[in-house]
């Protein structure tokens, strides 16, 4: 210990104002270019990948293309994306590389299978059959010497396939090949097919800000600046980096800046030297490199996490955030789709459910989902509030404390009702609503109301949404209580038996990070523990750090959506075209618009809401059906003009959840029905609306011509497409909201956490993500989880007793709303104390009893 006090001061004599220096290589971090995979798979496995993708995006000569081009005006572009193939766009090599390195699934290997048997002859004839064969000699052919008309059959026939692992199969290459082929950039950050389907790429509005202001310098800044200065383009620092620039931490600085870094802040920070390099992911066989003391360490900077750590900064407690996630300062910000979505998603946007029955997507960047989500921002509904508080106990969300929760969220980040214009897919949901006479309501949104982007879901250029990087986070940097650590990953909670306990007491986190390509690890030692990983990851976090309850990654909500997409043909010039001929699928507020026709909430509270998405091509490509290269070319050069509006699932059905790459989950078949339910409003709004053509993501890819059919025709189609199975892969289903994997209850045998949101095996340690949801929510989550995080902070600021933040706690008064519910804070602090004896109060019922009682 001596050792470390001397190195400790010898370190600290290096007084150097490092600031915004340390964080430099996070800043630029934020670079366009796609990380380059590895492609590791063989040359027969790329025989096979080249050919599936040549299949599903060929060369089209012809007729079609004349047409298209003819249609659209932009006559060589669109021969030109016709003419291109997969391989010619080079998309085998990137999607073997993402494969090998960034596809994280545990069928995975089928498809190193698939692509190994269809490079041999024979196991070309058992996936693909008589359609296989050639009349000629030798007969047998491997899937790549096959025309590409028998192979587009082949694929076709896998999309639909009684054999549940073709369908799976098929369902997995249909969502990355195109994802890649319409998203990948070259070195000038340009795709090949952009200009024929009409999109422009990034932001052309955010560039033109950019290029007429500054853009991140590439060098290493050297001195700090003061905030007030300007630099030679007249930009100030916060301008360039975003508000979190004092309080970045880089770790891949040597040991002693980044001890001093954190010393500046007022972490006691030890240094330790010998083995602390690890390739494993086990602790305890490893030294720590560092050893950093604080108030409470919250590992997860999105929705939940960020609320915790801003609320406890402010108060006064020092407060340390671990994030998996690199920072990406607003002015690096790349706005393309397929960089973005490899460095700011959860497992670069490619997660699906085990059965690849749902794709899912999470955020994971400095601000988590709050950075990349779009905008909708709920208060919790009363009806669940209801079932919550009554059904489940849960006087919480009854309480004054949590009301007062929900309105100091919406307050801090700004949510407002109004918009300025209204986006296209959301102008056709509205008006097709209005036709109808089906309810919809303008969604209040964490965005100012002339905020039309429809790139937020790639993070906010300017900074008018409002994430946890524009909110909570930035009170903890402007506190001088807290410091964001990106790129750390959490691998274990730190807990021990304390004399007297029967309960373990969490005493910090381990996290590992990469250093120049090798693993380090370190220690955060702190008197909470805040768990805000997402209900994705915590599960597996709490696992990995040795809880044992049963409830922990189970009951995992995915709120599943279902799409239908319409046509608008642009038609420019005529006046009475709609939406104007200017307004495009991937542009304006992402969510302004909603319907509640057949969200039940009256009822029993469990049906379905219908919204609008943010697709760019990439992912747009992923969903919409394939039947035939032509075809997707055709529908993709009409990407531009086509809208998609969605129903989303109030699902009472879960799953349970290994970790982010390990999802099972099965729909239940009354989600299954609501859905339905849904996506026959859907289709009805579209035309309503005006849509020339309409359909759904159904893998046999039928749409219908509403301007050329009569009405019977209409409804046959309608009821047709709508009934058709969502659960056995024919369908797409998608989850952007995760719930409910580590949920709080009343008792240890129903749920992971109590009221205070603290895990009832170990005290001190937290759970504040939207994992704790009891149930389904049935909206947008940001808002609920930022409102029990809001609470749970409370909790944490009791959990900390002996800090000497106390009392500075006691003197200084936060301009925030302070709690105002003494009595529960008194409940929960009594809470605590009885389980610590071991009297477990089940319900904050009988708590109040008991206080009454004396
Ligand atoms: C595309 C999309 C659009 C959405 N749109 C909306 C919307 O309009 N309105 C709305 O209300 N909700 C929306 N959501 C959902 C909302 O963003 C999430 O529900 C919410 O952010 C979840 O909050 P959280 O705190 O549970 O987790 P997250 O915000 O996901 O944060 C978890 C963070 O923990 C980090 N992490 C995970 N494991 C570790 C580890 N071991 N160590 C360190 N860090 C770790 C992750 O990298 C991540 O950054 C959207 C989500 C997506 C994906």
């Amino acid at each position: 210990m001596e050792e470390v006090n001397k190195e400790q001061q010898e370190e600290g004599s290096m007084v150097i104002d490092l600031g915004s220096i340390d964080t430099q290589r996070l800043f630029v971090g934020g670079e366009n270019k796609q990380s380059l995979y590895v492609n590791s798979l063989s040359s027969r496995e790329m025989e096979s990948l080249t050919a599936i993708c040549d299949t599903l995006f060929p060369s089209v000569y012809g007729s079609n293309m004349m047409a298209a081009a003819a249609d659209d005006g932009y006559t060589n572009s669109i021969s030109s994306f016709y003419r291109s193939s997969a391989s010619m766009a080079g998309t085998p090599q990137r999607v073997g590389g993402l494969f090998c390195e960034r596809v994280q699934h545990p069928k995975k290997w089928l498809i190193r299978l698939t692509l190994y048997v269809l490079s041999t002859w024979i196991g070309t004839f058992v996936l693909c059959g008589f359609a296989s064969m050639s009349p000629s000699f030798p007969f047998f052919l491997r899937f790549s010497q096959i025309s590409q008309r028998k192979r587009e059959r082949i694929l076709l026939s896998w999309s639909t396939s009684f054999f549940y692992l073709l369908r799976m199969l098929f369902k997995s290459i249909k969502l990355v090949i195109p994802l890649v082929f319409f998203s990948q950039v070259d070195e000038k950050n340009e795709n090949l097919t952009w200009k024929a389907i009409g999109y422009p790429g990034p932001d052309p509005a955010a560039l033109k800000r950019q290029t007429q202001t500054c853009r991140l310098p590439n060098t290493m800044y050297t001195s700090l600046k003061n905030d007030d200065d300007d630099d030679e383009h007249g930009c100030k620092e916060e301008h360039l980096f975003g508000p979190l620039y004092r309080g970045l931490i880089n770790l891949n600085l040597p040991r002693g800046r980044v001890a001093d870094s954190l010393r500046q802040i007022g972490f006691p920070v030890s240094i330790r030297r010998g083995n602390n390099i690890s390739s494993s992911r086990d602790f305890s066989s490893s030294n720590p490199s560092l050893v950093i003391k604080c108030d409470a360490v919250v590992v997860g900077s999105g929705s939940g996490g960020g609320v915790v750590a801003g609320v406890l900064a402010k108060a006064g407690y020092k407060v340390v955030v671990l994030e998996k996630g690199n920072y990406f300062a607003r002015n690096n910000l790349s706005l393309l789709e397929g960089p973005s979505m490899d460095q700011m998603y959860l497992g670069g946007g490619m997660l699906a459910t085990d059965d690849m029955g749902v794709i899912v997507l999470a955020g994971s960047t400095v601000g988590g989902g709050s950075t990349i989500n779009w905008s909708a921002s709920f208060k919790t509904p009363q009806h669940v509030i209801k079932e919550w508080s009554e059904s489940y106990d849960l006087e919480l969300f009854d309480s004054k404390l949590y009301k007062e929760a929900l309105d100091a969220v919406c307050e801090k980040m700004g949510v407002q009702s109004d918009f300025v214009e209204e986006g296209f897919n959301n102008a056709v949901l509205r008006r097709g609503c209005e036709e109808l006479g089906y309810p919809v309501n303008t969604i209040p949104r964490n965005s100012a109301p002339d905020h039309y982007c429809g790139w937020c879901c790639f993070g906010c250029k300017d900074g008018t949404k409002k994430g946890t990087c524009e909110t909570w986070l930035k009170d903890l940097v402007d506190s001088g209580n807290g410091a964001i650590l990106p790129g750390c990953e959490a691998i274990k909670v730190l807990h021990e038996r304390k004399k007297g306990k029967d309960r373990r007491a969490a005493s910090g986190v381990a996290f590992g990070f990469e250093n120049n390509g090798v693993k380090e690890l370190c220690v955060v030692e702190s008197k909470v523990t805040v768990v805000a990983c997402g209900a994705l990851s915590t599960p597996a976090f709490l696992k990995a750090s040795g809880l044992k309850n049963a409830n922990i990654g189970k009951h995992l909500h995915l709120h599943p959506v279902t799409m239908a997409w319409g046509y608008f043909p642009e038609a420019p010039h005529s006046a009475t075209a709609w939406p104007e001929g200017q307004k495009k699928s991937y542009e304006g507020g992402i969510m302004t618009a909603m319907s509640t026709v057949v969200s039940n909430a009256n009822k029993s509270g469990y049906g379905a809401v219908i919204q609008t998405p943010a697709l760019h091509p990439g992912m747009f490509s992923g969903l919409i059906p394939w039947v035939s290269g032509a075809d997707m070319k055709r529908r993709m050069c009409r990407f531009s003009r086509t809208a998609h509006v969605f129903a989303l699932a109030r699902d009472r059905g879960s799953g349970t959840v290994s970790s982010p790459s390990s999802i099972n989950y099965r729909m239940d078949a009354e989600d299954e029905k609501n859905l339905q339910k849904g996506l026959e409003k859907t289709l009805r709004i579209l035309a309503a609306a005006g849509a020339e053509e309409i359909g759904t993501h159904h893998s046999t890819g039928k749409s219908l011509n509403v301007k050329a059919v009569g009405y019977r025709e209409f409804e046959r189609f309608v009821k047709e497409e709508s009934a058709r199975p969502l659960r056995d892969l024919t369908g797409q289903i998608c989850s952007a909201h995760q719930m409910g994997s580590c949920r709080m209850g009343v008792n240890p045998k129903e749920s992971v956490v109590n009221q205070t949101g603290e895990t009832w095996e170990v005290e001190g340690l937290f759970v504040a993500d939207t994992s704790v949801f009891p149930t389904a929510l049935g909206v947008n989550p940001m808002v609920t989880v930022q409102a029990i995080a809001y609470c749970t902070a409370q909790s944490d600021k009791q959990a900390t007793p002996n800090s000497r933040q106390n009392t500075f706690y006691a003197h200084v008064s936060p301009p925030m709303p302070r709690p105002k519910s003494r009595f529960l804070r008194e409940l929960s602090r009594r809470f605590r104390i009885a389980n610590n004896k071991g009297r477990c109060h089940h319900s904050l019922k009988g708590l109040k009893n008991s206080i009454l009682d004396h």
